[in-house]
């Protein structure tokens, strides 16, 4: 049978926070605990907010934390001719096409699911008269279905809660849809396991697969981490970085923020932790839900 392969992708904006580490057990676990491979990739695509200094960071956080990946650490920053060949071939099908909308243009249209703007498809049957062309959009019909392993059914009509949506950005790079959907695919990433502000990406990342003649992995978004007003904990709210002195005791909290149980003694060592963990690890008992508060778990 085939073992699960896994990834965390994470964007080197920031030092890892809580948010990040659950992101990380919890995608870790599911791979390594069902016998799978455990692959890290720094998304830094979006080259103006990240830093490799950050990248460092988060990559010497993990291993001191005593996570394992598997094979060489991919960055996005170093792939752009991958996704400039995938993006012509796209272009090639007539699947794109190049959009003029400003930003402050966008904005006037109506909120989708995520919060940002749906598309209203202002420069889908051409550039309106003397536009010069800013970024290029996927041309998005009908509604994608999917199950997922932790959220349950999920549904998206991408024509009416995203809109056609921008693979290559008016700054010239790639956009993060255009990208991870590569990188999965590059890597073999079957199973993803992330935080759920992404489940409202979903969608566009099957369509876009699907655009591509491309394998859809499963997927499990668990809860992300709040704070006590219900704002998610980021690195650009700058959430306290998790104490990297302490590894077992955070490994516990976000263990238990995921619904697992580890004994006390697990906060002794980090290799008590592991050891249980590889044991105990159920997707089946995290919480149901987009979003949690910390202080409940830690
Ligand atoms: N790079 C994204 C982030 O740090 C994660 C993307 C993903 O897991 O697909 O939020």
């Amino acid at each position: 049978m085939k073992v699960p392969v896994g990834r965390f992708a994470p964007s080197p904006t920031g030092p890892l926070h809580f948010g990040s580490l659950v992101a990380a057990l919890g995608s870790y676990l599911e791979a390594k605990a069902r016998g799978g491979q455990w692959l890290v990739r720094i998304e830094d695509v979006d080259a103006p907010r990240c830093r490799q200094e950050y990248a460092d960071d988060i990559l010497a956080t993990l291993e001191a934390f005593g996570f394992e990946w598997e094979g060489e650490v991919i960055y996005q920053s170093r792939r752009s001719a991958r996704y400039r060949e995938v993006f012509e071939a796209l272009k090639r099908q007539g699947a794109v096409y190049p959009c003029s909308c400003t930003r402050a243009k966008l904005n006037e249209a109506p909120a989708g699911a995520d919060g940002a703007p749906v598309y209203p498809g202002t420069c889908r049957a051409g550039l309106p008269p003397g536009k010069a062309p800013r970024a290029w959009r996927l041309r998005v019909a009908g509604e994608i279905d999917f199950i997922d392993l932790v959220q349950g059914p999920w549904r998206q009509d991408l024509e009416r809660e995203v809109g056609d949506f921008v693979l290559l950005r008016a700054d010239g790079f790639f956009a993060y849809q255009l990208a991870v959907v590569i990188d999965d695919a590059d890597q073999g990433v079957d199973h993803v396991v992330r935080g759920a502000d992404l489940i409202h990406s979903t969608a566009r990342q099957i369509f876009l697969q699907r655009q591509l003649g491309l394998p859809t992995p499963a997927y499990a978004h668990l809860p992300v981490a709040v704070d006590a007003t219900g704002a998610k904990l980021s690195k650009q709210t700058r959430a306290a970085p998790i104490d990297a002195r302490d590894p077992a005791a955070a490994l516990v909290a976000a263990a238990r923020f995921l619904g697992q149980n580890p004994p006390e003694a697990c906060r002794r060592a980090s290799a008590d932790f592991w050891a249980w963990a590889l044991e105990n690890w159920r997707l089946s008992r995290v919480p149901k839900v987009l979003s949690q508060p910390v202080e409940e778990h830690s």
